[in-house]
């Protein structure tokens, strides 16, 4: 049964003595997930049983027009490719092009017993890409669906449909409402909005946890009923539904977020208005053992609201993988890296052991105020360099001068790297970031011409508390257990509460060599147990 979320709650039977839970709620939903049936292992496709197929493809055709579902095998290949060592294969694509249209292909896929699996523009690279959880799925394409309905400019908000990207959503601001900007994330410009919110992805700026800045879903179920979460249940035109998420009784946008519950259709996003200053701060430490004081300094300072971006607190290789290929000629190609190579390159690239970087968004003086705690808080551990458009001008320009030196090179390495990281700061998507995804390649790839789907990569990103103890434990774990099957740990650490830092940790392999894709599964399996066994665990999972 699906219970009536719009009619029981306007009736108010949640807010008395017999109110609805939210746990209530949750295990109904749960019991009519848009995967047809929810248990601990993934629901089966249904290519073993040809009848629902054909009755759900005549149906689906109906709906949204036979060129709009797919099924021929060079498409389901497509879809099927990814980053991991191994894809799934979808029984069919779908492309709505409304709300309705979903809503139909949801009820038709819950009487066909098919399960659907959503993507708003699919490049959950490293996590499973377009890829459903299990072979068989139907896969609902929500590309089409790009409209960008609303932009408020006083109130700093859009509502959006999931296929709009990060790359549309910036250049729309970009031209008509310049004052306003878009936390992005590392994803490029194709990457989606509402999926990355969807999986809880997070960006750069203040508004870096993203789904902690949006407001009021509209949700197609399983079976098809639609639903809008937060005011808008109450009235379609709740006149505080895109700025205020809560609306009244249980909460339930959590619900649709890492699960099959519902297909969002549509999302209220907050906007930030665009400051008079936005400058980056960054620094190196040379030691790995100096994680410690990094991040319980970082904590006071995101606690006590000096710094209110995310930080990242990226390792040597990480930085290294941003701005070259693997070093295939300083160790025959062979991972893990010696210490003696990762010494050689930090020097190569200047850089340290942990290498931090941050922005700062505000007025003139709260942001020279920041900047002086920053500098205090660090002294006597690092010194911290602070830079905008302007200095990175600067510097370019002294680089040119001296390009043909040492010296010279390194610094050009070191400013387009601070170039596209500060583009981040001030919500400008770029593609220079992909780079660091194909690390195994076999020759160097220019961060413009990646493709992820053609890499092999595995995110593994678990939760630490902001303390020193929890990070140094972390890092010993990703050491040992990255050493025992002979990778290089690519590190960075998040933080996107004030409390917490995700680790997002990175294996890259060659995707071509059967044996190496064996052993990053088993590092990737060995990883997660081992993490477990000292209560860490992931903020978001793969397929
Ligand atoms: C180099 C690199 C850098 C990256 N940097 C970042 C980063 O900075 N931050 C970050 O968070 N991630 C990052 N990623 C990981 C990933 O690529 C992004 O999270 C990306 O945004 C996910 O793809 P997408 O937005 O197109 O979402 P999709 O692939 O469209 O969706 C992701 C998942 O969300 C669910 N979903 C999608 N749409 C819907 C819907 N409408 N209704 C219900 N469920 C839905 C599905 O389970 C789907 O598989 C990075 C990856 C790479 C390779």
């Amino acid at each position: 049964m699906i219970i009536d979320l719009n009619c029981d709650w306007q009736a108010g039977r949640w807010c008395g003595a017999d109110a609805e839970t939210h746990s209530n709620i949750a295990m109904e939903l749960l019991n009519t997930s848009v995967a047809a049936s929810v248990s601990e292992e993934p629901p089966e496709g249904a290519s073993s049983r040809p009848a629902a197929v054909e009755s759900a493809i005549a149906g689906w055709e109906a709906v949204v027009g036979k060129v709009n579902v797919l099924r021929d095998e060079q498409t389901r290949q497509r879809y099927a490719r990814c980053t991991l060592p191994r894809g799934t294969t979808p029984m069919a694509i779908v492309r709505p092009n409304s709300t309705t249209e979903v809503a139909h292909i949801s009820r038709i896929a819950m009487e066909c017993g098919i399960p659907l699996h959503p993507i708003s523009c699919g490049k959950n690279w490293g996590y499973g890409d377009a890829c459903a959880p299990g072979d068989g799925w139907a896969i609902v394409d929500l590309g089409r669906m790009d409209r960008i309905i609303e932009v408020n400019n006083e109130l700093a908000y859009a509502v959006i449909e999931p296929g709009v990207s990060q790359g549309k959503m910036y250049e729309y601001l970009r031209e008509r409402h310049p004052s306003l900007m878009l936390d992005v994330t590392g994803a490029g410009p194709d990457a989606s909005i509402v999926g990355n919110t969807l999986q809880r992805g997070f960006g750069h700026t203040p508004y870096g946890n993203h789904f902690a800045h949006t407001s009021g879903l509209e949700v197609v179920l399983a079976g098809g009923r639609v639903i809008r979460t937060g005011f808008a249940r109450l009235s379609e035109s709740a006149a505080a539904q895109y700025v205020f998420p809560w609306g009244q009784g249980p909460f339930l946008d959590g619900l649709f977020t890492q699960s099959h519950l519902g297909i969002v259709t549509r999302m209220g996003i907050w906007l930030m208005p665009k400051p008079e200053v936005i400058a980056a701060f960054a620094f190196s430490v040379a030691r790995e053992d100096d994680i410690g004081r990094v991040i319980e300094t970082l904590r006071w300072l995101k606690l006590n609201d000096v710094v209110r971006s995310t930080v990242h607190v990226a390792n040597d290789l990480r930085v290294i993988s941003a701005q070259r290929g693997y070093p295939h000629e300083m160790h025959d190609g062979l991972t893990a890296l010696p210490d003696s190579v990762r010494s050689q390159l930090r020097r190569q690239h200047g850089i340290g052991a942990w290498n931090v970087m941050g922005g700062l968004y505000g007025t003139r003086s709260a942001v020279a105020a920041a900047k002086r705690t920053i500098r205090a808080k660090f002294a006597g551990l690092a010194r911290v360099q602070f830079f905008d458009r302007r200095k990175l001008a600067v510097a370019r320009g002294v680089a040119g001068a001296v390009r043909k030196s040492r010296f010279g090179e390194q610094l050009a390495r070191k400013i387009a790297s601070a170039e596209s990281v500060y583009d981040l700061l001030c919500g400008v998507p770029g593609r220079d970031h992909l780079r660091g995804s194909a690390w195994r390649a076999a020759t160097a790839v220019d961060g413009q011409q990646v493709d992820p789907g053609k890499t092999g990569l595995i995110w593994i990103s678990p939760v630490i508390p902001a303390t020193a103890d929890a990070s140094q434990l972390l890092c010993r774990i990703m050491n040992s257990t990255f050493a025992k099957h002979g990778f290089d740990p690519l590190l960075t650490l998040s933080t996107v509460t004030d409390r917490a830092f995700v680790a997002v940790s990175s294996i890259h392999f060659d995707r071509d060599d059967p044996t190496e894709c064996l052993r990053a599964q088993e590092l990737a399996e060995e990883l997660k147990a081992v993490l477990a066994q000292h209560g860490l665990f992931a903020y978001r999972t793969g397929i």
